[in-house]
């Protein structure tokens, strides 16, 4: 059967849309509004990669019910979704009015007590849930109370009872948010319920727990040992969104996999003029310490009521992947937003359109001073040379952990990385990883030849490669030892036997 010019054309379209590849990676939060299984199955067609939890809201059967419901979509459209729980952590709240919310004005006096009765807030003061907090604060500190909104001024402390002058005043209402200007409160980062939540996430098998609060490199070594004596597996999440988080950097990227730049509370401990600045920099320190990272809150905020993102948004979506983030991340959009689907779609546009701009190729420094302490990483750093130095179509990683996919994704470039695994984990997790491809593949052969062609096989079923295209694979002895890939191989596709 011959196909007509018009379906021909059709056919070709839909082969380079299909090979169009997104490198950066989405992280959308679940919620209320993309409770209806159609409306996951859109989002992950769209562009989603990773699917966030959000223990903050809702109690143990929503989150179970929406780690279901998303494993169910992503098995339906045959794309690797990762999951993400995320811990609620040490949030310091006010606790709630004898009428819901407040107004107070501007130059007003309003305290802050500890031990005021739980529903005993009105116009003079309100309750708070840390019976420390009069030991954190002194007079002249700055108490920001729901996002920044509201500003208010120590004036003097008296026991547990804070009085303070209301610097911005405004609406107030039950359970919001406390942060203090420079950071300094001295909540553990994580608290009871947060362990209840590790054990959930561990049940889930999320592939990401990501630890809320974080001040040390310690905090994350706790969160890894309670989540993997919980029997959990996936990589742990550190959110940057205290002072404290900024000024111990270095120790809690090394002991994270993943570091997000939380800018919603961030921007409000540090002031949200610091925070372009400071974002820049997590990101190119977690990828020069070959760890990755997401760039998360209010990227497309307009979109929870709007269909189309604001120009200004557009621009920081942008920025962020031209700073070489791996992924970024929608919250309310996506949870409470009226167009969930829309802002994936969106942002999945505005990631590729950004990633045309990336930097020229051969010209990345990305560890050219370093020596490396294992052979895998070695491959993967001379592959990369190789691949940006030569007209390569694709680099095809047979990996067992995916550490290699890792390595590689790390220095910038515009060729995709596809990480071959037999493992759905290891799927799940180079999801997040910028430019890398998942792919399912069991080594059943133990002829080399045989495995290549195996995998060609696959890889023009999908259209992702066309025969006569030169592609770099990495590989161990093929013996299914994870971190054992020590050799780089440069070969043409061929066609099936
Ligand atoms: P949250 O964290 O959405 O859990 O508050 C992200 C942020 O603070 O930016
Ligand atoms: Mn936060």
């Amino acid at each position: 059967m011959t196909m007509s010019a018009g379906a021909l054309r059709l056919h070709r379209a839909c082969a380079i849309i299909r090979a169009m590849l997104k490198r950066t990676k989405i992280v959308a939060t679940l919620g209320p509004a993309t409770e209806k299984p159609k409306t996951l199955r859109k989002m992950i067609e769209a562009g989603l990669d990773v699917a966030r939890l959000n223990f903050s809201h809702g109690g143990a059967d929503d989150h179970r019910a929406r780690a279901e419901a998303l494993r169910a979509a992503a098995a339906k459209t045959g794309r690797d979704v990762g999951l993400m729980g995320d811990l609620q952590g040490p949030k310091i709240r006010i606790r709630r009015f004898r009428d819901g919310s407040v107004e107070i004005d501007d130059g007003a006096d309003f305290f802050l007590d500890s031990a005021l009765g739980l529903e005993d807030g009105n116009r003079d003061g309100v309750g708070v849930a840390l019976d420390t907090l009069h030991e954190d604060v002194t007079v002249g500190d700055v108490l920001l109370l729901n996002d920044g909104m509201i500003t208010l001024e120590v004036q003097s402390v008296d026991g547990t009872r804070i009085h303070t002058t209301v610097i911005n005043g405004g609406i107030l209402s039950d359970h919001k948010g406390i942060n203090k200007k420079g950071g300094g409160l001295s909540a553990p980062a994580l608290t009871d319920i947060d362990k209840q939540n590790i054990r959930l996430a561990a049940e889930f098998k999320m592939d990401f727990l990501a630890v809320s609060f974080v001040r040390s490199g310690d905090d994350i070594r706790e969160a890894r040992r309670l989540f993997e004596e919980a029997g959990g597996e996936g990589l742990i999440v550190a959110k940057i969104e205290r002072t404290e988080a900024v000024d111990n950097i270095d120790d809690i990227i090394r002991a994270a996999d993943v570091i997000m730049v939380a800018r919603g509370d961030l921007g409000v401990e540090m002031g949200y003029a610091k925070l372009t600045g400071i974002q820049k920099d997590l990101i190119r320190k977690t990828r020069k310490a070959s760890k990755v990272v997401i760039t998360a809150t209010q990227m497309m905020e307009s979109m929870i009521q709007n269909p189309i993102p604001t120009r200004a948004e557009v621009s920081d979506v942008s920025n962020a992947v031209m700073d070489g983030t791996d992924a970024v991340m929608l919250s309310g959009e996506t949870a409470v937003g009226r167009y969930p689907v829309k802002a994936v779609r969106a942002m999945a546009e505005v990631c590729m359109g950004a990633e045309t701009f990336e930097l020229p190729v051969g010209q990345t420094r990305h560890r050219l001073g370093d020596y490396f302490s294992r052979v895998d990483e070695a491959i993967a750093m001379a592959v990369m040379y190789t691949a940006n130095h030569l007209n390569v179509r694709a680099i095809f990683a047979l990996t067992e952990s995916g550490s290699t996919a890792l390595w590689m994704s790390r220095i910038r470039s515009d060729i995709p990385i596809y990480a071959f695994t037999p493992h759905v984990s290891t799927a799940r997790r180079v999801s997040m990883y910028r430019g890398v491809t998942p792919i399912h593949f069991d080594i059943k052969n133990t002829d080399s030849r045989q495995v290549y062609q195996d995998v060609f096989n696959i890889m023009l079923a999908r259209d992702s490669v066309d025969v006569g295209d030169r592609i770099i694979f990495t590989k161990g002895d093929l013996d299914g030892v994870s971190g054992s890939t020590n050799a780089m191989k440069i070969v043409e596709i061929t066609a099936p036997e």
